[in-house]
């Protein structure tokens, strides 16, 4: 069975290709290196650089693929706000066309790479899949936008599609086989890894007076390698047509604190810090029910404890000191 992964060079991508090709699926890589990097592909995989914004690349590939995995998107929540009309380009005008292709040589088969980002500020914890979608940054919107589109192709076209929305994804491969590290993060616990690893001298704290135990920020930390065993559940299971949203988190949280005293602890190095003032769009509180994944898929997250996220994660790191 041959898979497409769109986007398989980038940081959830390349854990997705490990899996894959851990599970025996024959692998299709297609990235166009914006964020990704061709060397953070399993040699088992076929590597095609290439922008799913190009249909002929597309038309090239489909017909010899069985189901698609789509990653490939910028995901900067921040950004999107700044410069939406790449948002738009990559996001959403790239996966109209990929979902195009698929149906004109009758694929059916995609697994879309969601995320937490549609549902906004949570109404209710923790946030389950029947949680409205109202999604407060453009990043977020052009996801749920896909969502929507692909409910429609769905009805009308036959597809079988499951949207997995990731929470906090983080952690690296425990063999060490994606090696390397994501170019400018704008996420917590890679900031706190270059602090660390001394590739950064210091970084902010964006707000401690939540309404929350020490005052900052709870999250939902998934090891990447949990969402990427999803995938291959949500691959296995996309024939059955009746699950279509499925969050991926842990239910368990940590705060902006617990990281990085969890960090110093790993590490034994000190993080220099600075408490600024709170992000925009950044709800107190965001966690994930688990219960629809364990369900639908039959899949529970097993290395997801923060000591493991950070210890994964600094193997990569301290080989940067
Ligand atoms: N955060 C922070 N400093 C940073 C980056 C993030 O204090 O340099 C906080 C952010 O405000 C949030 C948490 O860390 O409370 C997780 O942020 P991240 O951007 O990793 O993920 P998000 O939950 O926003 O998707």
């Amino acid at each position: 069975m041959k898979i497409l992964v769109t986007g398989g060079a980038g940081y959830i991508g390349s854990h997705i290709v490990l899996e894959l090709c851990d599970e025996g699926y024959d692998v299709l890589v297609l990235d166009d290196l914006s964020l990704g990097n061709e060397s953070s592909v399993d040699k088992r995989a076929e590597f095609i650089k290439g922008s799913t914004l190009d249909e002929q690349i597309l038309k090239k590939l489909m017909p010899e693929v069985d189901g698609i995995i789509h990653l490939a998107s910028f995901k900067s929540a921040g950004e999107s706000m700044i410069n939406p009309s790449v948002y738009t380009q990559n996001n959403i005008e790239g996966t109209l066309r990929l979902i195009d292709v698929m149906s004109s040589y009758n694929k059916k088969n995609i697994i879309f790479s969601s995320t937490a980002a549609v549902y906004g500020n949570p109404q209710y914890l923790p946030v389950d899949e029947n949680h409205q979608t109202n999604p407060i940054n453009y990043y977020g919107f052009t996801k749920l936008m896909i969502e929507n589109t692909l409910g429609w192709y769905k009805d009308l076209k036959g597809f079988n599609f499951i949207a997995l929305r990731y929470f906090n994804a983080a952690g690296y491969d425990k063999e060490n086989r994606i090696l390397n590290l994501e170019n400018k993060p704008q996420n917590l616990i890679p900031i706190i890894m270059e602090c660390a690893a001394g590739i950064r001298r210091s970084m902010q704290i964006f707000g401690d007076d939540y309404n929350t135990p020490d005052g900052t920020c709870l999250r939902d930390y998934i090891h990447v390698t949990d969402l990427a065993k999803a995938h291959i559940n949500a691959l296995r299971r996309i024939n059955d047509n009746n699950t279509i949203f499925i969050n991926l988190g842990t239910g368990f949280t940590h705060s902006v604190y617990d990281v990085i005293r969890t960090v110093e602890k790993i590490t034994s190095k000190k993080i220099n810090y600075s408490v600024t003032n709170r992000r925009e769009g950044d709800p107190a509180k965001l966690y994930s029910s688990s219960s629809f994944a364990k369900k639908s898929l039959g899949w529970v997250a097993k290395n997801s404890d923060l000591e493991n996220i950070i210890k994964t994660t600094w193997s990569i790191y301290k080989t940067r000191v």
